[in-house]
């Protein structure tokens, strides 16, 4: 079968490889793929930047953002043959510590976790693929291709999930104002599920984009493409979705009192900024503010999101998938172009 593989550390080695049918070693449920979505992470990993092919082996079969259909599932699966679903991305670590062994792999505390397509085990990215029953999500049928946009989805839900749990320290915390910066598929996934939450929604771009102004206007929102003072906002909650360190500066203490700052936007290290620390922290303490960082998602998360998702207006998600690759030219999907938001390697 096909599978779309690259070399981990090194950069360009991306290619399509014929490979053998996937072993009942990566569980018993048989998945025909449909998508394959792809994001700033496989670019990293195929720039050579990230990523791990699984150990003795030289190659990874990329890709974690999945979406297919169930050919054989055992009775006691769950999923019977024709539904659609997503393949969950990490495995707990083998030790394991305290939050793998109660399924939250997505706070693992060892950095044992490995992660399909990513992390020391093959990916998602081939004509079909096995998962164990308990890695993998059943999604409603309506969703149909859309369905691809789950686990990025379970990555923004997992960041709400946690800032509602912060934000409930304090019993009368009840959020008005979200700004997100960023918006790439995380940021806009980060903002439907503010306005599903009845939130004022605010998306900051770094440069117009007309799809994504209309994405944000359609949710309610408000769409601003100048910088965050500009946006002039001290906003209840604000996303960190777009990784960049000039912004995330300024987003640093930029909440109204008791606000909460989470980071979900992935950076390079070697940024080093001018900071008033001492003027930070006093804001941060005098105003009870919070600043998180949260990655990845547990089973919960990806249950979150498949609600969100399915609430959500289809034709909105549909907009949200720019562009379809073929298996033949997948890399293609990796170049960015003006017009993407989410760009997907199409094997139906
Ligand atoms: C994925 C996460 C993963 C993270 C770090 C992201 O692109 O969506 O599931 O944990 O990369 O590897």
């Amino acid at each position: 079968m096909r599978a779309l593989t690259v070399a981990p550390g090194t950069a360009h080695s991306a290619r399509v490889d014929d490979i053998a049918d996937p072993p009942l070693a990566d569980g018993a449920v048989l998945v025909r793929t449909l998508a394959i979505g792809v994001c700033g992470t496989d670019r990293d990993i195929v720039c050579g930047r990230y990523g791990w092919a699984p150990p003795g082996e030289k190659r990874l079969v990329i890709g974690h953002e999945s979406l297919g259909i169930v050919q054989e599932g055992p009775a006691e699966s769950g999923v019977n043959a024709g539904d659609l679903v997503v393949g969950i991305v990490r495995r707990p670590d083998p030790v394991p510590c305290p939050s793998c062994a109660v399924g939250e792999w997505d706070m693992c505390r060892n950095g044992r976790y490995t992660e399909r397509g990513i992390k020391e085990r093959h990916g998602y990215g081939s004509e079909l693929f096995r998962v164990e029953p308990d890695f993998l999500i059943k999604i409603d049928p309506s969703l149909g291709m859309h369905g691809v946009l789950l686990e990025p989805t379970s990555v923004v839900a997992k960041a709400w999930d946690h800032t509602e749990h912060i934000g409930q320290r304090a019993r009368s915390w009840s959020p008005k104002t979200l700004l997100v910066t960023g918006a790439g598929p995380v940021g806009l996934l980060a903002a439907l599920i503010g306005a599903q939450r009845g939130l004022e929604v605010h998306v900051l771009d770094h440069h117009d984009h007309a799809g994504k102004r209309t994405l944000v206007r359609q949710l309610g929102g408000r769409y601003h493409t100048r910088t965050l003072a500009d946006v002039g906002l001290k906003p209840d909650i604000l996303m960190e979705c777009s990784g960049a360190p000039p912004v995330i500066r300024d987003v640093l203490g930029n909440t109204a009192a008791s606000g909460i700052v989470c980071l979900v936007g992935v950076t390079e290290a070697g940024h080093d900024f001018d900071l008033d620390l001492g003027a930070l922290n006093r804001t941060l303490v005098l105003d009870n503010n919070t600043v998180f960082g949260t990655v990845n998602a547990n089973r919960l998360h990806y249950q979150m999101a498949a609600e969100a998702l399915r609430k959500a207006d289809k034709a909105w998600l549909g907009a949200m998938i720019t562009r379809r690759e073929p298996v033949a030219q997948w890399t293609r999907a990796l170049q960015r172009q003006p017009d993407d938001i989410k760009v997907i390697v199409d094997f139906s």
